[in-house]
């Protein structure tokens, strides 16, 4: 979530990708139920088309996931189009503010009233104009999360049907859920359907008729998921200054040093140190410093192992305005880790300005690691999660939101409790001491992606909503 503002709504271009490439990971017969799909899709729409509407196209889960999936459509006859909406630092911290907020958390405590509601409608009114002046009347628009919500109403009945995909969400009950729901629900309740990538994240007043619950999916071959050889790992963690280079020189692999911000002290990790990893926007909810913490007491420093916590530079205008707080917040509590420790955790800013480069670097590093942590402490779905479980990692997890359905604790993965700081760290150092149970455990979690976590699972489920809607 690091890139550059729109000034305003911008069309976002992608890869038109066969899915028939897909096939030798889900098989002959999962590839033909995705074609029948297509060809009734297609007959339903009719030449209209599916236009998604977020807030940026890169960084963060939602950008991820649409490059992941609209190649696919498209390839397959289906009209997908991708816009951004723009917005200014004022319309971005209110989005934060709710965004937080329906996690059940305070974010940055400030108000979302009558001034936050006008300052949200004043950039919604200003992206409304080029949106509805690209989309046909008989387009579906898919609006992705907070930042869009409030187009749903001046969309509606514009455009043939309005769906609105929260990726976020939380079990329990908060004030600050409550406040956020309050503030966004007037907007959202324009949508013909919502998507929730879980059950549990709608709240009540969501009619269960316009309700489709739709987890996210990863795709296996982009520059974050392609299967690399292990000396292409090897030689881009050296080359981004990740890891020592074993022979005093990094080979050339197309990544200048500057890909990577390290924030380091003494040497750095061999090729063999064991390294743990969480990969992560900096976000107060990721809980890096929890990482940090359960790393730093809790697992065993005979163990040798290093810990990188690595997320997108922050550098620059971010529509995340939490992040430079939270990645200064973080370097904060690694300065004051004792000299010893201080050695063994290394931060890392991946620039943002050339997507592929970002992509490859966190793919290597995934790979890399002996385990993958996402501590967070609420979580929608966690494509970093599947990514890395996609690589045969062994993850270390919070048993919040969307990781629950994703890791099945002993069997796919460890999770822990979200605020159990220890528990993390007696995690990590169980996988890292034990081998054996990284690879069953890395072997399980590549088939639960296989099975539930990839672009066809996904293009079905939002089939099916389609279905229901466009035959009322
Ligand atoms: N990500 C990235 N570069 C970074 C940090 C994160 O590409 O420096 C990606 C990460 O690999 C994942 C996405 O951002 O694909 C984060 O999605 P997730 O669902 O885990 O969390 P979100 O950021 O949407 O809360």
């Amino acid at each position: 979530m690091t890139t550059p503002l729109h000034d305003d709504a911008a069309e976002v271009s992608f890869a038109t990708v066969h899915p028939a490439r897909l096939e030798p990971i889900i098989g002959s017969d999962r590839l033909q139920r995705l074609e029948h799909v297509a060809e009734e899709m297609r007959a339903l729409l009719d030449g209209r088309e599916i236009v998604n509407v977020n807030s940026t196209a890169a960084g963060g889960g939602v950008a991820e996931m649409l490059y992941a999936i609209l190649g696919y459509a498209r390839a397959l006859g289906i009209g997908t189009r991708w816009r951004v909406i723009g917005g200014d630092p004022e319309f971005f911290a209110v989005t934060k503010r709710v965004h937080n907020g329906l996690y059940g958390a305070p974010g940055d405590g400030g108000p979302l009233g009558r001034t936050e509601r006008l300052a949200y409608e004043r950039t919604i009114a200003r992206n409304a104009g080029p949106l509805l002046e690209s989309v046909a009347a008989t387009d579906v628009v898919v609006l992705h999360d907070p930042q869009t919500a409030g187009l749903a109403p001046l969309l509606r009945g514009r455009v043939a049907k309005v769906i609105w995909r929260c990726h976020v969400g939380y079990e329990g009950e908060s004030e600050w859920s409550d406040r956020a729901w309050a503030f966004i629900r007037p907007f959202v309740e324009a949508a013909d359907a919502f998507v929730f990538s879980r059950p549990t994240f709608a709240p009540p007043w969501i009619d269960p008729e316009r309700l489709a619950i739709v987890a996210p999916s990863i795709d296996p071959f982009t520059a974050k998921n392609e299967e690399i050889a292990d000396d292409i790992v090897t030689s881009t963690m050296t080359a981004v200054g990740l890891v020592r280079p074993p022979h005093g020189t990094a080979p050339w692999v197309g990544l200048p040093l500057e890909t990577v911000d390290l924030v380091t002290e003494g040497e750095l990790p061999a090729l063999e140190t064991p390294l743990v990893t969480q990969v992560s926007r900096w976000d107060r909810l990721k809980d890096m410093e929890g990482v940090l913490e359960a790393f730093a007491h809790h697992v065993d420093p005979r163990l040798g192992a290093h810990l990188v916590l690595a997320g997108p530079s922050v550098r620059g205008v971010t529509d995340d305005p939490e992040g430079p707080e939270v990645f200064a917040e973080t370097h904060a509590a690694w300065e004051a880790l004792d000299g010893r420790l201080r050695r063994r955790v290394h931060l890392a800013a991946i620039g943002m300005s050339d997507l592929a480069a970002n992509a490859r670097v966190v793919n290597a590093l995934q790979r890399h690691a002996s385990v993958v942590v996402q501590k967070s402490l609420a979580e929608g779905f966690g494509l970093t999660v599947a990514e890395a479980m996609w690589k045969r990692r062994p993850v270390v997890a919070s048993a919040v939101g969307g990781i629950v359905d994703q890791i099945a604790d002993g069997r796919e993965g460890l999770l822990v409790g979200p605020n159990d700081v220890e528990a993390a760290g007696e995690a990590i150092d169980r996988l890292l001491a034990d081998p054996a149970l990284r690879t069953t455990l890395g072997e399980a979690a590549r088939a639960k992606v296989v099975e539930r976590f990839l672009a066809d699972r996904h293009l079905h489920e939002y089939a099916q909503l389609l279905k229901t809607l466009l035959e009322e």
